[in-house]
Parts: C-alpha cells; structure tokens; sequence
C-alpha cells in the first residue's frame, strides 16, 4: 500500500502531475503533450490504462492542452472539475468537449482511495472564470496522508490556508521574482495581470504561504515536501525560487521542509508515501 505523487511538468508551456496508489492512477491537469505524457508514465512504470480521471484546475491552455484533450478523448478518461471550468473549457475547443466523459463534481467527495476537496482560488481573466485548487487525502494504517495543490492563484487568502493545512505534499507556485517580471520583455497589461490577486504568486508570496501553513499544521510531518511549482521561464529560475523561499523560512524558523523545484519539460523527484 502507498501513495505516490510526481509533477510532470510544470510552467506556462504545459502543466501535469500523476497521484497514483495500488487501486487507481489520477491526473492533475493536462497542459502537456499526449506524447510527453506517456513518455513519463511508461518513466514511472504506469500503464496509461491505469488512468482513471483527469482533475482539471482551469481551463488555460497550459493547464489542458488540444493535445491533452484529444488524449482524455480517444482514452475514455473522465475529466473532473467544475461546472464553470469546463463552460470556459467548451468556449476554447467547442463541441469537442461534449465528447469528454464528465465524472461528477462536487466540493468534497470520494473516488477509489482517495478523497478529494477542492476549493476556489484567485486566478481569473477574461478566458478563465474560475479555477480551482484540491488536497488528495489517502488513509495508510489508518492515518491520513494529504497532498495540497495550489498553482495559478493570485494570493494565498485564510481560506486557502485552511485547505492546505496538515498537507503531507504541498505543491504550491513560485511563479516570478519580482524584478526580473519588472525588467522583462512582457507587456504592461500582462505584468499588471501577472501582479494582480488573479494573476500569480511570487516568490517571496509563495514562501510565506508555506510559513503560514506550516505555522498552523498540527501534525509533525506537515509540509515534509514541498514542490515550488509553474516557475516562470521568463522572470524567474528554479534556483532563485528555491533560493528565496530557503532563505523566508530559515527567517521564520521553519524546518523540516525538503523544498523541490519542478521543471517546464522534464518530470521532478517522485515522492512515495510507505
Ligand atoms: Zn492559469
């Protein structure tokens, strides 16, 4: 029996990570390629057929793919998300949607050995109404085990951290540094965007989302990984975000946190649980 969780890319050229246990294999999102994504799982030893949903946070491109979705598609594997990501999901690829299965959504439910919450975040514009985030909880001898989700979300409201508390996996955005998006070739409207409560997270945002959490977690192996995730490609490197959020928590005195950087086309650390 175990848990086992890998981000299999990350950033704004195509997102997805695999939660898988001895009864059932999950995606969260599919923003990369269908040929990426078998590449990885034939990787980790996971036969594509053991995949059994797609739980999809917002309907951004790089977060569900025409690639991605031809796979779900041609594969018969449900998607499952909210009403109003898949409304923006249709207005992007059409009636091409009708033709996805639809596992039924709701806050908090069960599906096989998992448990799944999701909850609102703050990343909106005019392609996207809404967009989620979700904790994946599985039981090992009776004890809980939670993965905490959060990519694309403006800030970290109380809320939020009330999701993510006890996350035994956090994966949370560490998308800009913030003189690098100043200095950047991107335009005004973007940066604004980008800098909004509906845009994304810096990196100093992101570090003291993980004090907070951390600060507020009962249990002693709360945060025990933590991936810094959709690291920009063009105002930030994954060794500034693990750089600056290392240095936040040593300033708060949080230890006991292996801190992982995630990659746009190359898969991160696989973590198992037991
Ligand atoms: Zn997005």
């Amino acid at each position: 029996m175990s848990l086992n969780f890998c981000v299999l890319a990350s950033g704004s050229s195509g997102n997805c990570s695999i939660i898988w246990t001895d009864k059932t294999a999950a995606l969260v999102d599919l923003g990369c390629s269908s040929r990426y994504l078998l590449e990885n799982l034939d990787i980790l030893k996971i036969p594509s057929k053991n995949l059994e949903v797609v739980f999809l946070t917002h309907a951004h491109m790089d977060h569900i793919s025409a690639s991605g979705l031809n796979f779900i598609i041609k594969n018969n594997v449900p998607i499952c998300t909210h009403d109003n990501v898949l409304k923006d999901i249709s207005k992007k690829y059409g009636d091409k949607v009708k033709r996805c299965l639809n596992m039924p959504f709701s806050k908090s439910f069960e599906f096989k050995d998992l448990v799944i919450e999701s909850f609102d975040v703050h990343h909106k514009d005019r392609n996207v109404s809404r967009t989620l985030g979700f904790t994946f909880s599985h039981y090992l001898d009776r004890k809980e085990y939670k993965i905490g989700y959060v990519t694309d979300t403006g800030k970290i409201c109380g809320k939020i951290i009330n999701n993510l508390i006890n996350s035994n996996i956090l994966v949370i955005e560490s998308n800009y540094n913030r003189m690098m998006l100043d200095s950047s070739f991107r335009s005004y409207d973007n940066k604004i965007w980008v800098l909004s409560d509906f845009g994304h997270l810096s990196n100093e945002d992101a570090a003291i989302a993980v004090c907070k959490i951390k600060k507020v977690s009962t249990k002693e192996d709360s945060l025990k990984y933590v991936y810094l995730a959709h690291i920009s490609h063009h105002h930030n490197t994954a060794d500034l975000a693990i750089k600056t959020v290392k240095e936040i928590l040593s300033e708060n005195n949080i230890k006991n946190i292996n801190l992982l950087s995630t990659k746009r086309k190359q898969k991160s650390q696989a973590i198992r649980i037991k």
